[in-house]
């Protein structure tokens, strides 16, 4: 699309608005403009899915894989420690 927009959000505003749209945290008019830049715009919408999957691996990171495999080193460490190894 060669036709410049004016009203309508630049790539750049958007992946700056991204985290707060992703937290529910615009104002409806805001992210009512985040959601129609993405229908046209195949770029926006690949970071958009792929901020996605990284928050999604962030997160089952801190909350499920990291505390236990912390635990297990912990474990591990006392064990060799009771050892004497
Ligand atoms: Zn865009």
């Amino acid at each position: 699309m060669s036709v410049a927009r004016p009203q309508e959000l630049a790539c750049k505003q958007l992946v700056e608005l991204l985290t707060d749209f992703l937290d529910g945290a615009l104002d409806e008019s805001t992210r009512t403009r985040v959601e129609q830049h993405l229908v046209w715009c195949p770029g926006c919408t690949e970071y958009l899915r792929q901020f996605r999957a990284t928050i999604g691996v962030t997160r089952k990171l801190a909350e499920e894989d990291l505390p236990e495999r912390v635990k297990e080193n912990l474990l591990d460490a006392f064990r060799h420690w009771r050892h004497g190894s």
